[in-house]
């Protein structure tokens, strides 16, 4: 069965999810339920390329678990993603949105593609390819689609016309992070952004920190590293690095973020934006800082460079970044460093779709404010439930974070029966 979605990522919820598992005393039959996707598709997408040439492209969806609601999730265009990477995406999903309280199993997916090599004529054809060799699988009651890395409100629009036109009425709630002029939500764009700077605060409390004192790291500049930043220098952090994969910056007196996002959001990525401030990305990650997030990718910090971090929290903006090892090695031997988990950190993005669906569902609409007090409720309330866990039994906070989603989950599926 995990041949399947073999691969690193994959590996590393399995590793994640065993280590839950044993320490509930989970038997071997209950494991693979919890762990397993329920459904996974897999599609070929032909388009048409400017040349007039055909090219084909595969895509995926996977879908976690039935137990709780429709599933949710992002969809993510990028070079290296698989089926195995997409499958741990949905498992993650799966334990935030229950951490989170919010009624959906996790599900994720994706094409393998560079999508900065399309043109947007082609880009729009694959993304309405997408939608449309899924239509059997998603639906606003089944599965609900969203950005994620590669992806954004223009490919959501995409996505939901597309749908809309099969069905012959327009079905907005069938994906979220939508422009706010076809349904979306006002504050959806910046919800994951805002929500781990809200969090970072939180944790800076905890700790004792001032935010007008605190420096900030981040890697990855795209729709959630670039609002982290400029919400942290809102709340008074100075952010001293940055990096994309063109470029990084380093300003230890803080960097000009309004700047640097003007600049990305005009050209798309950071390079060519200073010569003076440039600086080594291998660096990055470990230079000295009290608050580091990592707002890319996977597996970047591995054990090597957990021993080597110089920074009092780390705020886990993208899926998966600190690899089990790692973890390993912040619980043994940096136990001054507070881990703020990725199910927590990042989850203002599917709260606040959560909240875009309703909308869509319900034909009402709120406002910004109503918006973001909302998300800090629900933030709040996974935060303080994470801390007290983890005091309470004297674990990480990872832990803390995937036991209580893990937990859910099954309470519910032992209500259910075996058939979700
Ligand atoms: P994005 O495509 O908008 O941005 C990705 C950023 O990462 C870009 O700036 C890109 O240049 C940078 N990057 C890629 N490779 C890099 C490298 N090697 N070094 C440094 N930077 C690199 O994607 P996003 O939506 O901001 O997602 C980022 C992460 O956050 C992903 O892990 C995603 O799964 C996670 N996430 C996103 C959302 C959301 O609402 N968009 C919600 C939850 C989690």
């Amino acid at each position: 069965m995990t041949d399947i979605y073999a691969g690193p990522v994959f590996e590393m919820a399995l590793t994640q999810f065993h280590r839950i598992a044993d320490r509930l005393e989970l038997p071997d039959g209950q494991r693979s339920r919890l762990l397993y996707p329920k459904k996974a598709m897999t599609i070929s997408c032909p388009i048409h390329l400017d040349s007039g040439e055909v090219a084909v492209f595969q895509g995926y969806r996977v879908q976690h678990h039935l137990t709780l609601g429709p599933t949710k999730g992002g969809t993510r265009f990028a070079p290296n993603v698989d089926i195995g990477e997409v499958a741990a995406l949905a498992v993650w999903m799966s334990w935030k949105c229950a951490l989170a309280g919010l009624p959906y199993g996790g599900a994720k997916g994706g094409i393998t593609v560079d999508p900065r090599q399309l043109s947007l004529r082609e880009l729009e054809a694959l993304s309405r390819r997408y939608m449309q060799e899924m239509i059997p699988f998603v639906g606003p009651h089944i599965d609900v689609m969203a950005p994620d890395m590669g992806t954004n409100e223009q490919v959501m629009a995409w996505f939901m016309d597309t749908y809309s036109m099969h069905q012959g009425r327009t079905v907005s709630e069938i994906v979220t992070g939508k422009p706010v002029s076809a349904g979306g939500i006002t504050g959806r764009r910046e919800a994951t952004g805002l929500g781990t700077a809200h969090l970072i605060e939180r944790a800076m409390q905890s700790i004792n920190l001032d935010p007008g004192k605190c420096t900030a790291v981040i890697q990855g500049f795209g729709n959630v590293g670039s609002v982290t930043a400029l919400e942290l220098v809102r709340r008074g952090v100075k952010v001293i690095g940055v990096s994309d994969h063109t470029a990084c910056y380093v300003d230890k007196r803080g960097l000009d973020i309004e700047a640097l996002d003007r600049y990305a959001t005009v050209n798309g990525h950071l390079s060519d934006f200073s010569s003076e401030l440039l600086s080594d990305p291998k660096e990055l990650l470990t230079m000295e800082c009290d608050v580091l997030v990592p707002a890319a990718m996977e597996r970047v910090i591995d054990a090597h460079t957990a021993r080597r971090l110089k920074c009092r929290i780390i705020a886990e903006a993208a899926n998966g970044p600190t690899t089990p090892d790692a973890d390993d090695v912040l619980d043994a031997e940096r136990p001054e460093i507070l881990v703020i988990p990725d199910i927590l950190c990042n989850s203002g993005g599917v709260i606040v779709s959560y909240f875009e669906w309703v909308q869509g569902l319900q034909q009402v609409f709120w406002n910004r404010d109503t918006v973001v007090a909302k998300l800090c409720e629900l933030l709040d309330d996974a935060f303080s439930k994470v801390i007290s866990k983890a005091s309470s039994e004297k674990i990480s906070y990872r832990f803390a974070a995937i036991t209580i989603g893990v937990q859910r989950i099954m309470d519910a599926k032992q209500s259910r029966g075996l058939f979700p």
